[in-house]
């Protein structure tokens, strides 16, 4: 595993950021996740324009031009040592004694972790929790932000499912960390990358595949209702790749509305499950 922290490589068990920190205290700041193969970063233009886009949507200064990241990234692979690995990159607003407005004059922190990159389990029941999508609606910000997306994939983890299939407004958006895609009669289809999905750089590449080879993609969302037409579904994120879903289902008693929220606030984000019901 190697560490780095504006500027300096660090002992990933020692590192630390200071206290009043933006991304410590708001989840003020961006990622990337890249995925390494045979020690080759994959995509890594296509991340560190998604990273430029993050960080000009919310105002913070790109601390690194281009090639400074891809210099920053190859030499962290570098020093890992390994042929798979993910990296982990972070930018926030910097260091400031706290206060919500954006404070003047800090420098964005860099922080970036290599770690080993198991290949992919994928499970041959590998099943999907519907839940409704309590994102805020710019998640094609790749914020660090992620508390519903944290609960979401809770839940479904608990409910035996390998991800959670969002809906927002009787649509399916997309997964906790990854993008979802469905064929109906012969033709794929996958939400497009509007302010309410993260556009997954696996999902452009996939798309990409697909009408090189012929298949027709649609990027329309899929309405929740019209699931029972669907033959086929899976999962695409840089560390999932494509995983092939077997199911699909929900529980009434964890989302008893999926187009609309409750305007009671729930006692608990994470309910009890027993058994899941089957759609
Ligand atoms: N949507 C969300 C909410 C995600 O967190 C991710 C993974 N970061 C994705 C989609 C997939 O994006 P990518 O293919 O770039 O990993």
């Amino acid at each position: 595993v190697v560490a780095y922290f504006n500027g300096q490589f660090v002992d990933p068990d020692g590192a630390w950021v200071p206290l009043e920190e933006r991304g410590h205290q708001f989840g003020d700041g961006v990622y990337e996740v890249i995925r390494v193969y045979s020690g080759r970063p994959f995509l890594m233009e296509e991340h560190l324009e998604r990273l430029e886009r993050s960080l000009r949507v919310i105002d913070i200064p790109n601390p690194h031009t281009r090639e400074e990241w891809a210099q920053l990234i190859a030499e962290s692979v570098r020093r890992s040592g390994e042929a798979e690995a993910q990296v982990y990159l972070q930018v926030t607003r910097g260091s400031a004694v706290r206060g919500h407005a954006f404070p003047g004059g800090t420098a964005p922190n860099v922080s970036l972790v290599v770690r080993p990159a198991a290949a992919p389990v994928h499970p041959e029941d590998a099943a999907l929790l519907a839940l409704p999508d309590e994102r805020w609606p710019n998640v094609y910000v790749k914020s660090i932000n992620l508390l519903p997306n944290v609960i979401a994939k809770e839940t479904a983890k608990r409910a035996g499912a390998a991800e959670a299939m969002l809906v927002r407004a009787g649509v399916i958006t997309e997964g906790a960390s990854s993008n979802l895609w469905f064929v109906i009669g012969g033709r794929v289809y996958t939400h497009p990358a509007n302010r309410y999905i993260l556009g997954g750089i696996t999902r452009q590449f996939v798309l990409q595949l697909a009408r090189e080879s012929g298949v027709e993609v649609v990027e329309e969302a899929v309405p929740f209702s019209k699931l029972g037409e669907v033959q086929e579904v899976f999962v695409t994120s840089t560390t999932q790749e494509i995983l092939p879903v077997a199911r699909v289902f929900t529980d009434r008693r964890i989302a008893p509305a999926l187009d609309t929220l409750p305007a009671e606030p729930p006692e608990t984000l994470l309910p009890k499950v027993e058994e899941p019901v089957e759609l």
